[in-house]
């Protein structure tokens, strides 16, 4: 495998709602000198924000518009709003939404009235002058200091000198998984899906498969997920190196899900605790 300076860190992989010490989905892949924030669910924002208050990120990519994967937006647009109002920040961060993400983070935004806030005209930091103007032209703050970009699951990407390739999967709404693969890393993030053989084929031979193991534990139920089995085969089909299961509905009983997964897959397997760091 080639060196590179990439890596990806686990900030939460509980599935479905957090739990004591374990965040909801969110990953941060440190990719050609930039770090993008693949989802940000419940606890996210907590994870990510440094004692500084800086949310340090450059693009966050939603791959599905679900609670679990979204509802951290808030508060990192409130930390990222601090930046600009004390800290002269004018540069927004660039979020990639699935189809009808756009609307839906206008009206997310309008449940707590972020078009009506209003800051003096004068005096403040640029930053702080520039939220003004925004809001003095009918703009909602938190939809000025994200800059975001509506993609069909099966476009595309394009995030500085990253192509983000995606696939639609198989979950209800409009949802992407993504490969990212440059510079001698290569790894691939499910989102939340059933079992698809084409997101196998999607990520043939990928160093990394980052996979929805949902169904895990006693008192899994069936419906829009994988099982940790499910997930095996999938990265079976992929040829992958490494499979880390995430997603997990029982994130405490790692052990169970990595040994169900086992019987289908000969690979390194993984389960994605927080706070766990991959080299890519
Ligand atoms: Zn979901």
């Amino acid at each position: 495998m080639a060196v590179t300076n990439g890596s990806l860190t686990v900030l939460g992989s509980s599935g479905g709602f957090p739990i004591a010490g374990f965040a909801c989905s969110g990953y941060l892949a440190r990719i050609a000198g930039q770090s993008l924030l693949l989802d940000c669910g419940p606890g996210i924002a907590g994870a990510l924000i440094g004692a500084d208050a800086k949310a340090g990120i450059d693009g966050i990519v939603i791959s599905h518009l679900h609670p679990d994967h979204v509802l951290d937006l808030i508060p990192l647009g409130y930390a990222l709003m601090t930046e600009w109002l004390t800290e002269g920040r004018t540069q927004p961060v660039p979020l990639f939404v699935p189809s009808g993400g756009l609307e839906f983070l206008q009206r997310f935004s309008d449940l707590f009235g972020h078009r009506n806030w209003r800051f003096a005209e004068e005096g403040g930091s640029a930053g702080y002058r520039a939220l003004g103007a925004a809001l003095a032209r009918g703009h909602d703050w938190l939809l000025t200091v994200f800059d975001a970009h509506e993609y069909g699951p099966g476009e595309d990407i394009a995030f500085g000198t990253t192509t983000i390739a995606t696939l639609p999967v198989d979950h209800r709404v409009p949802t992407a998984a993504m490969r990212i693969a440059l510079e001698g890393m290569d790894f691939v993030y499910s989102a939340d899906t059933r079992f698809l053989p084409a997101l196998g084929h999607f990520a043939a031979g990928t160093d990394l498969f980052l996979v929805d193991a949902h169904f895990s534990g006693p008192k899994a139920p069936g419906g829009l997920h994988m099982t940790p089995a499910d997930a095996g085969r999938l990265a079976a089909i992929a040829d992958a190196k490494r499979l880390v299961l995430c997603h997990l509905g029982a994130p405490q009983d790692g052990a169970s899900a990595r040994q169900a997964a086992a019987a289908h897959f000969a690979g390194e397997i993984h389960v994605a605790f927080d706070t766990r760091e991959y080299r890519l």
